[in-house]
């Protein structure tokens, strides 16, 4: 079974979030619990967390398919001291509210080192990173996202999110998200048949399926290995609808949010029904 969703607005409160999604027929949905934008946003109230839980129950959403994405400022390979802090304590409050919301997931991209060190170096800041805010919280999963390396952002390749798994504590609370969008232009060909094989065949021996906690349904509008981040709606990109019938049949992709961050979301409620359509038998 496939949980197909979108990232939705959580505009006038978390527990709007739910309900956004139910209405585009949505069965997960990814979430921003505070705005993205800003380094401190006021602390969720009483009220946000009994309605966002009532709404999610409502709706028949459970945690394991609901994938909230931390905010865009923070860095956890911050190459500055001061700066890493803050990235770190905002990644905290982060993981904090999702344990309030009763939420067991944490999406977030793996960081940047800004030419100032080593991408090496940077990989195992972020892992310490991982490791000081999975210290401090519980039954919070740390899901890290492929990107598709635009500037000095890692985790274009799937070695990078070994290297940081490998390096985390605690196996049972670290996993992956694959964006199918930033896994195209960081040079990975979705578009045929066979390098849908191979990516995922490369994907299973370095990362391996059991950590894939989530994904991001997103057409590109930018060519295969170009590095660039720009998401197109379904089907009218460079990687076109092939991969998403190929997804929509591969049981390997099953019981976990397949997130859809396409640039209309006038769409969303079209393409998620043309994805369930892609479905065969
Ligand atoms: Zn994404
Ligand atoms: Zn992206």
């Amino acid at each position: 079974m496939k949980y197909i969703g979108a990232h939705v607005s959580a505009s006038g409160g978390v527990e709007n979030a739910p309900v956004n999604a139910y209405e585009i027929g949505a069965k997960a949905f990814a979430l921003f619990t505070k705005n993205q934008r800003q380094w401190f946003s006021k602390p969720l109230t009483k009220d946000n967390i009994t309605n966002f839980k009532e709404n999610c129950e409502k709706y028949e959403y459970k945690s394991k398919h609901i994938l909230p994405h931390d905010s865009y400022l923070i860095n956890l390979g911050h190459p500055v001291k001061e700066n890493l802090e803050k990235s770190r304590s905002a990644f905290l409050d982060e993981m904090q509210r999702c344990e309030q919301l009763g939420l067991i997931l944490l999406n977030f991209h793996p960081g940047s080192h800004l030419k100032q060190v080593s991408e090496e170096e940077c990989l195992k800041t972020i892992a310490e990173s991982i490791n000081i805010t999975l210290d401090k919280t519980n039954g919070v999963t740390a899901v890290i996202e492929n990107t598709a390396g635009q500037g000095t952002n890692l985790g274009y390749k799937f070695e990078h999110l070994r290297y940081i798994i490998d390096r985390v504590e605690d196996k049972s609370r670290v996993g992956v998200c694959i964006d199918t969008c930033h896994t195209f232009t960081s040079g990975y060909d979705l578009k045929t048949e066979e390098g849908y094989k191979k990516t995922f065949e490369e994907f299973k021996n370095i990362v391996g399926f059991q950590y894939l906690r989530g994904m991001h349904l997103n057409d590109s509008k930018k060519e295969l290995g170009t590095r660039v981040d720009r998401h197109h709606s379904i089907g009218i990109g460079f990687i076109g609808e092939g991969l998403f019938k190929r997804l929509m049949n591969d049981p390997r992709f099953d019981d976990i949010p397949l997130i859809l961050e396409t640039p209309d979301d006038s769409l969303w409620a079209e393409e998620i029904k043309m994805l369930y359509g892609m479905v065969e038998g």
